[in-house]
């Protein structure tokens, strides 16, 4: 069987594959609809995703709402991000306890498991490679991070409907997963048929379509398949005119519209929160309140924290403009000098998750246009 081979199953046999996967001893980790927002979260099988539920999303606005198509992957980008398995929010690194009169460290393991991510769309594995550069390569690579990602499995989702936020084709990560994938599923109804295309990217997802052995797909249906793809690109709901950008950015400091923004920006870091590509982290050491142990925690950090960039008695960046405009500019100008690509993938997340609506796209626009 070749590698690429597309395969077709029925929708009623989604269950199938991820029981697959699950019997293989992996946890499965999806969608899942709760408290208003599509989240990622421990899945049992086909029947927890959030089947019939798409997102409506704008500038500081996402809404769920019930849908009549009863897709099982119609909604776009939530608020979570696959980083949160992979560099948990918090988690400790060590701890040091007293036994009598000695004190004992202990590291903590990483043992997760074998993980298996069901619905990676395009844009966020380009985000999973971006962060396997951050922590896999050069000199200071992290175990942890490389621990749990040996063990994962990822089944990826091509995007056939794209939210107003989403702005992938202008990053070139979507809506189509190219790699970084076991298996790559696209969800497909028309005429009354709903049914997935599915293809392997690895040998281990080859091993799992031979043993569910779905039939061939059909030229008919690769077509139906490449037409919904050919839609969801055409039809994002953000662009970014990336060409230039990063040199644009980088010699935009003194640039005015930094304060317009800094004017309406909280500095809250929802928006490093949310983005599956901001790893900014910091360590900080929690003591037990009967003074018999301690713990050094890792978590997440932002560059809008003031905490953030303080060095040698105070924070070299007190206003927050000066914070936004180090997010934006190594986002979309220094990370390409840093690691070769843009820090951004284009998900929208924190156009929609930004309390005021703040958007990079427009944002990004303006320092351009006004500088050239
Ligand atoms: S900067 Fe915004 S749009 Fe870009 S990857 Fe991060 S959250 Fe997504
Ligand atoms: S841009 Fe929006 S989400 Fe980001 S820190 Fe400012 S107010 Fe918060």
């Amino acid at each position: 069987m070749n590698a690429r081979t597309i395969f077709r199953f029925d929708a009623s046999r989604l269950g199938d594959l991820l029981d697959g996967i699950a019997e293989r001893g992996y946890r499965l980790l999806g969608p899942v609809a709760r408290e208003g927002a599509v989240v990622y979260d421990e899945l049992g099988g086909a029947d927890d995703l959030p089947r019939g539920w798409r997102d409506h999303q704008d500038p500081g606005r996402y809404r769920l709402e019930r849908s009549d198509r009863n897709l099982f992957f119609e909604f776009n980008m939530g608020p979570h991000g696959w980083k949160k398995y992979l560099l948990p929010a918090e988690e400790p690194l060590w701890r040091a306890l007293w036994r009598g009169e000695e004190m004992l460290f202990e590291e903590t393991n990483v043992d997760d498991g074998k993980r298996a991510f069901i619905g990676v769309r395009a844009c966020e594995l380009a985000a999973l490679a971006m962060l396997d550069r951050v922590f896999g390569e050069g000199d200071f690579r992290d175990d942890r991070y490389l621990a749990r990602r040996a063990n994962l499995f990822i089944v990826a989702v091509n995007c056939t409907r794209a939210g107003r936020t989403c702005f992938c084709t202008s990053m070139d990560t979507g809506p189509e997963a190219r790699s970084g994938f076991d298996l790559v599923l696209t969800e497909v109804a028309h005429g009354g048929a709903h049914f997935f295309q599915v293809a392997a990217g690895t040998t281990r997802g080859d091993a799992l379509l031979d043993a569910l052995a779905f039939e061939e797909a059909s030229p008919a249906d690769r077509n139906l398949a490449k037409r919904l793809l050919d839609e969801a690109a055409r039809s994002m709901g953000r662009h970014l005119n990336t060409g230039g950008l990063p040199e644009r950015l980088a010699g935009s400091g003194e640039h005015p519209h930094w304060q317009r923004i800094a004017a309406r920006c909280l500095a809250c870091a929802n928006c490093t929160m949310v983005c599956p590509t901001c790893f900014c982290n910091t360590v900080v050491d929690r003591p037990a309140l009967d003074g018999r142990s301690a713990e050094r925690i890792r978590c997440w950090d932002s560059c809008f924290s003031a905490d953030f960039s303080y060095l040698h008695g105070g924070s070299i960046r007190q206003s927050t403009g000066s914070r936004y405009r180090q997010w934006m500019t190594h986002k979309l100008s220094s990370w390409v000098d840093q690691f070769g690509a843009s820090g951004c993938v284009g998900c929208g997340r924190c156009i929609a998750w930004c309390p005021v609506g703040i958007d990079i796209t427009e944002e990004a626009e303006r320092i351009g246009e006004e500088l050239s």
